[in-house]
């Protein structure tokens, strides 16, 4: 059965404090929440995962990655490897996030090669992809999906995506105020399922997490977490305030 999912990506925000202030909020916040078969999970920079790791223990909270290097090591200043997350406890990995894509150049290919190192140290990716705003008004955000998916993700085994969640971002919806409404994201959804299916089979299509994301908040998250192939969020600004965070928490 595919699991719900609500994440905060919390960006290039929040330093030490606020981090481990932010963490121990939402400890507090969804200490009492029962959750089943629903993960939260935070995303904060890189030189704070080990403090939120550290506050976040056994708590409701999964702290995550929002980036990471395809290559094991070596001549690569600045960058961070898989094994160097692994090392301190982080288990997942965002990758493709449409900023990535955008202001550092990351493509399909490079993309592929970050999804099979995730895969080669055991870990987890949570996989952004979504059209731009010019392929939607051309009518192109299909084709345009399904070639990120494609390329970036469909050289995999089958066996594979028990390990790949997918996060439907529509470019134009990030950060905007502007959200798809939940009928175009149940449609993108289930054409993302669909395209599963015809690669792989039903049972990968049914299984896999899609979330969605693009200015969720507190406000319009029931509506889009009502839909059958929409399966919970990758939240940017609103997962900034525990608050806010929390009540698209229980959203889902
Ligand atoms: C995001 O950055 O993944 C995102 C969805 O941001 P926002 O919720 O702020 O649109």
């Amino acid at each position: 059965m595919r699991q719900k999912i609500v994440a905060g990506n919390w960006k290039m925000n929040n330093d030490k404090d606020a981090t481990k202030k932010l963490i121990k909020q939402l400890r507090k916040s969804t200490k009492k929440l029962s959750l089943k078969n629903t993960r939260v999970i935070v995303a904060p920079t890189f030189v704070n995962l080990s403090a939120a790791i550290k506050r976040a223990k056994k708590s409701k909270i999964e702290v995550v990655a929002q980036n990471m290097h395809q290559a094991k090591n070596g001549a690569f200043t600045g960058e961070i490897s898989a094994e160097m997350l692994k090392s301190i406890g982080v288990k997942t990995v965002i990758l493709g996030h449409s900023e990535r894509r955008t202001y550092f150049g990351e493509t399909d290919a490079l993309l592929a090669e970050k999804v099979n190192a995730v895969l080669e140290n055991k870990l987890e990716t949570i996989f952004c992809f979504g059209e731009l705003l010019e392929d939607r008004k051309s009518e192109n955000h299909f084709a345009v999906v399904e070639s990120q998916l494609k390329n970036g993700l469909f050289h995999l085994e089958a066996s594979a995506w028990k390990h790949i969640v997918l996060a439907y971002e529509p470019v134009w919806a990030i950060g905007t105020g502007e959200t798809a409404s939940p009928e175009q994201a149940q449609e993108m959804h289930a054409f993302i399922r669909s395209i599963i299916e015809k690669q792989y089979n039903k049972d990968v299509a049914d299984n896999v997490s899609i979330l969605y994301g693009g200015s969720v908040k507190p406000a319009n998250a029931e509506e889009i977490f009502s839909k059958p192939d929409v399966d919970g969020g990758l939240i940017g600004g609103a997962a900034l305030k525990a608050e806010d965070f929390t009540a698209i928490i229980k959203a889902i």
